[in-house]
This record gives C-alpha cells, structure tokens and sequence, in this order.
C-alpha cells in the first residue's frame, strides 16, 4: 500500500486538479513561454494532432504509466470495489472508458482521452463512501469529456516537439519514442486545469451522480474532504487562494439550481 517508489507516484505531488490550484497552472504549466512560442511556430507548420491521434497518445502514455505503477489485481480489495462501482461505466456518455487502481496512497485520481481512468489507494481510503468517491470518479470523466485531458496532452506533445524538434521525435504519434511518450504523458497529467474547466468538471461530477441515482451532495462532501486534506498537507493554495470554499459554495448552488 505505500506504493514501490516509481517515477510516476514521485513526480505528481499533492492533490491533483481536486482542490485548490485557483492561480497560475493551464497550458502556460506545460510550456513556459518560449515553449508557447515555439510551440506556436511548431503548430503553424502544421504540427496538430487529430482526436484519433490524441486519443492515441493518450493509450500509449496510460500502458506506460500502468507499467510504471503498481496497478491493484483483479483480485485486491480496492481493485474489487472501483469494479463494482465502474460496472455499467464501460460505455459512458458517448465514452469508453476503463478503470484501474493504483496502489499507492497519494489522494489522486486521473483521466486521460482514451477514456483510462486511474484512481489511487489513497483517495478511496479517503472515501469509503461510494457516492463521494464516484463524484471525483465523475469529476475526472468530466475532463475527457469536455476535452480538458486532449487540449493538456496536445499542449505536452507541442511542447516536446518544440523542444527536441519534430524529426527528433518522430513527427507522428504512431512513432514517438517511449521517454517522449512518458514525458508527454506525465506533463499532461500533471498539469492544473484552469478554473473555468474545474468547475465544469465540477458541474459534470454532480450530473454523473444525478445519472448515477446517486445522492449530488456526495459532490460537495468529497470535495470538503480535499479541501481538508488540503489544508493538513499544507499545500500552498488554502492561504491565499480560497479555491476549495469557492469550490462547495459553486457546487451547492449548482445542486439547489438544478433540483
Ligand atoms: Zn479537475
């Protein structure tokens, strides 16, 4: 349960996209300024990644991560219960989608365009209730399916390409090396969403819930839970960033506007 000590599990720290993080983070995060710029210069030459490609990527990078992480069994106990609660998801709004648990106890959770979701040990002990845990569940298929997880892994893949060059990289996807596809893919998961796209993903968690038959509130109780986490692990965001009370007070309108 503590997690093998993998490149993965070291370089994402703190709460991921879940509380906080009101400041700074998007697609600046993932390119710095020259990197846009280049980046920019690499995308007029006509360097873009269809969906097909994204999604791709996005498969390639989820095989590596899950090499990279101890993936719980079929078997384990956590594994046993996000089935049970994933059965009937496989298909889900228009999404394919398919689960995994990490084991390790970081309070996180992701999701990337082919429709992988990962979830760690860490946040369902947080969460025995299930309806909680399935708002966050519900809150990361939210940035699949509004696109969030491709604009970061586009932005990831532009950034690489501006940095090593396109030739260096392969120009396509069905080419890239295995350490571009990894560094790739752990930009682009650990990079902040912007404020806008939280609270839709926010907004979506409370919908999936409602889909679900599950109680909307277990939206506003999951996140009071990060944002207490938040504060213990001291992350830099509570001090001055309120994001997390900003956060349940959106949910908790959004749920009475939608009864
Ligand atoms: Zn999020």
């Amino acid at each position: 349960m503590t997690g093998k000590t993998t490149r993965f599990a070291l370089t994402i720290t703190g709460l991921l996209c879940l509380a906080g993080h009101a400041h700074a983070g998007k697609l600046a995060d993932l390119l710095g300024s020259q990197g846009l710029k280049d980046a920019g210069t690499t995308a007029m030459t006509g360097l873009t990644l269809t969906d097909a490609q994204v999604i791709e990527l996005g498969a390639k990078s989820v095989a590596q991560m899950d090499q990279d992480n101890p993936v719980a069994s079929a078997d384990n106990a956590y594994a046993k219960r996000l089935a049970k609660l994933a059965s009937g998801m496989e298909r889900e709004d228009g999404l394919k989608l398919n689960f995994k648990v990490y084991l390790v106890k970081d309070v996180n959770a992701f999701a990337v365009p082919d429709g992988s979701v990962r979830v760690f040990a860490g946040l369902m002990d947080l969460m025995p209730d299930d309806a909680e845990l399935l708002s966050v569940i519900g809150h990361e298929i939210g940035h699949v399916k509004y696109g969030h997880s491709k604009e970061h892994y586009r932005a990831a893949y532009l950034s690489r390409a501006a940095r090593k060059g396109v030739a260096a990289i392969g120009g396509t996807v069905g080419k890239l090396a295995s350490s571009d596809i990894g560094a790739i893919g752990e930009a682009a998961v650990n990079a902040k969403f912007s404020r806008a796209n939280e609270t839709q993903a926010d907004e979506y968690g409370v919908d999936f819930l409602r889909r679900h038959n599950l109680d909307p509130n277990a939206a506003v109780r999951g996140m009071q839970k990060l944002a207490a986490q938040d504060g213990k692990a001291k992350t830099s965001f509570l001090d001055d960033h309120p994001a997390s009370q900003e956060r349940v007070s959106h949910l908790q309108k959004y749920i009475a506007r939608k009864k």
